[in-house]
């Protein structure tokens, strides 16, 4: 078996410097792996129930076709949302290194996570482009990265889609979602986002990538910019779902 001078080097470096787990710092004997087995486990999925439209998790016995509350009083823009699984414990310590603690290397972890929700969900789909949420140019210069480009580069490469990418953009800095209420979180993103008008959404079927989903009131407001710029399908995937 013959082994690359990259591989042999990543061997090497593992040995030198063993890799601990991002959440329990107990040792990591996958390669490529920052997340240990156990704390893969802890991990709370998304499976079935959940309401068709939005995705959020409900309780009891319901059928495929259940919508939520939340959807029936405000109709959402994308035609459908899922995530991954729900933002607490392991993988919200991990999302919260990655994003604010600059670990850029957890994007493959949260990606092959991210995938397979997408393959779940969206396989069935023809996608024509993946895009995602776009951070105003302040913050993006300030955090260096946008952690759902990350996150949304490697579901295009392991899909072999396009990357729509800087077609979107904020039309003006937002405050930071997390401190406030549902009406203020839709009011708070209300037209920040547009489309340049390159015609790239044009009649096409994108699947739009974040990080976390909340209310949704930031994945609702980015859809109704594609939708009004023309898109003919929004669907979106997050890693993690918030309550
Ligand atoms: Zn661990
Ligand atoms: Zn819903």
């Amino acid at each position: 078996m013959s082994i690359s001078p990259g591989s042999a080097l990543s061997l090497v470096l593992d040995f030198v410097y063993p890799r601990s787990c991002v959440v329990c710092h107990r040792a990591v004997v996958e390669r490529g792996r920052h997340l240990c087995w156990e704390c893969w486990c802890d991990v709370s999925l998304i499976g079935f129930p959940f309401c068709s439209w939005c995705g959020d998790p409900a309780a009891g016995q319901i059928d495929s076709h259940y919508v939520c509350s939340w959807c029936h009083r405000l109709p959402p823009q994308y035609d459908r949302a899922r995530s991954a699984a729900r933002y607490e414990g392991p993988l919200q310590h991990c999302v919260k290194a990655f994003k604010y603690g600059k670990s850029t290397h957890l994007a493959h972890e949260l990606g092959v996570l991210l995938e397979a929700c997408v393959d779940v969900h969206y396989g069935g789909e023809i996608i024509d482009a993946v895009t995602y949420v776009p951070l105003h140019s302040r913050r993006r210069r300030d955090r260096t990265f946008n952690q759902s480009r990350l996150l949304a580069t490697h579901v295009a490469r392991a899909r072999k889609l396009e990357l729509s990418d800087a077609g979107l953009y904020r039309t003006r800095p937002t405050p930071s979602q997390a401190l406030l209420n549902a009406p203020a979180r839709r009011k708070n993103v209300e037209d920040a986002f547009a489309v340049k008008p390159t015609g790239w959404v044009n009649g096409r079927s994108l699947l739009l990538i974040d990080d976390i989903m909340t209310t949704g009131a930031t994945v609702d407001a980015v859809a109704r910019a594609l939708k009004e710029a023309g898109a003919h399908r929004v669907w979106v995937a997050t890693v993690g779902r918030g309550v």
